[in-house]
């Protein structure tokens, strides 16, 4: 990773300084990595005294409710889904916005808040590490690719400020524990997106009193048992691999309603036919209200990120990537999805161009 520019993070303190009200949001349905940025820049600012909410565009997912558990997370974390009034009231009395894990006001990454986010008027500071950010939208812009999670870019940030004098053991112990997770989460438990910094941080983050352990056990050994029960399924099942070696999995709303899954039951389900040899890249399709949506990830050489861009409206990452098929404009329902899975990727792995040259 680049190192943080210092004059960035003046800049950041004085707009944080001279902020009355203070909001951070992320991107819609929250990860590890997004919940867990917004909790630690928010137990910070706290520190430092600032008034500070959270308003998303959904709420936190079971799954990551372990971290809200402090007393204060709960009642200063509000979505636009669950509270339009209060989110609504929150970002238009605010005085400085932070985002963070995203970097654009579109549809697909802002859904109900997104109107909101493009009509502020006060400065925004973006926290990100996806390509292709929209940097005209921010008063100062953070925007890093070279880093595991937006967690560990928010981390290199929070030891250049004031508010931690340069040593992690000066972050609040809520702090620690979420930019913990959110990288953890990121890296899919340190399996991609690992750089020498990213170990650093975690070196700092054990040493500073983060409890790894409670804190893996929260993250990966609390599932319901209906989530395996799918991925059994689907893996028995549903599971295809074409002969360019993309390995697909779609599940229909209804094997969804049938094994009780929520949201963010089905996280990591993508990366599971990756370890197969001769996969080079994965796609899992989730069927939602008018839409599937979509999740990628690849192996080096191939790129999920154009992938996802030129056929599935998305993007993110190189190696990871999602987006959406939209019902009826890219196929006509759920049961042409495989078709055009294949039919893409089959362009796609082939190196042909959307227009066919
Ligand atoms: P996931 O597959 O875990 O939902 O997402 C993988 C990556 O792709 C994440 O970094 C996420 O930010 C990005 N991503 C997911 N959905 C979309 C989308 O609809 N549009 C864009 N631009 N990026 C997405
Ligand atoms: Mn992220």
């Amino acid at each position: 990773m680049d190192s943080i520019s210092r004059n960035d993070v003046s800049r950041l303190c004085s707009l944080t300084d001279a902020a009355e009200r203070i909001v951070i949001t992320a991107h819609t349905r929250p990860d590890g990595d997004a919940i867990g940025s917004c909790l630690a820049l928010a137990h910070c600012l706290r520190g430092a005294g600032k008034e500070v909410d959270i308003v998303l565009p959904d709420g936190c997912p079971d799954s990551l409710s372990f971290l809200l558990d402090d007393g204060w997370s709960r009642e200063h974390l509000v979505s636009m889904k669950d509270d339009p009034a209060a989110s609504t009231e929150l970002i238009n009395r605010c005085g400085l916005l932070f985002c963070l894990d995203f970097n654009t006001f579109s549809e697909s990454r802002c859904t109900g808040l997104a109107p909101l986010l493009r009509n502020t008027s006060c400065d925004r500071i973006l926290i990100d590490h996806h390509l292709n950010p929209d940097l005209s939208l921010f008063t100062l812009a953070f925007s890093e690719t070279e880093v595991s999670s937006t967690a560990e870019l928010l981390y290199w940030i929070l030891l250049e400020t004031p508010w931690t004098g340069g040593s992690a053991s000066r972050l609040p112990a809520k702090a620690a524990e979420a930019l913990m997770a959110g990288m953890t989460t990121d890296t899919n438990n340190f399996a991609n997106s690992v750089f020498p910094s990213t170990l650093r941080m975690a070196s700092s983050l054990l040493e500073a009193g983060v409890d790894r352990d409670s804190l893996i056990g929260s993250l990966y050994n609390r599932y319901e048992e209906s989530r395996i029960r799918l991925l059994g399924k689907l893996l028995h099942e549903d599971l295809r691999i074409t002969e360019d070696g993309v390995a697909y999995m779609i599940v229909d709303k209804t094997t969804l309603e049938e094994y009780g899954i929520r949201e963010g039951d089905t996280e990591g389900f993508v990366n599971v036919p990756l370890s197969i040899g001769k996969v080079k890249m994965s796609c899992f399709l989730k069927e939602d209200d008018g839409f599937l949506r979509v999740s990628l990830r690849s192996k080096k050489g191939v790129s999920a990120n154009r992938c996802a861009t030129e056929y599935f409206n998305g993007g993110g990452h190189e190696l990871a990537s999602g987006g959406r098929l939209y019902i009826p404009k890219d196929i006509a329902g759920v049961r042409d999805a495989a078709g055009y899975v294949e039919k893409v990727t089959h362009r796609f792995m082939n190196g042909e161009r959307q227009d066919g040259q």
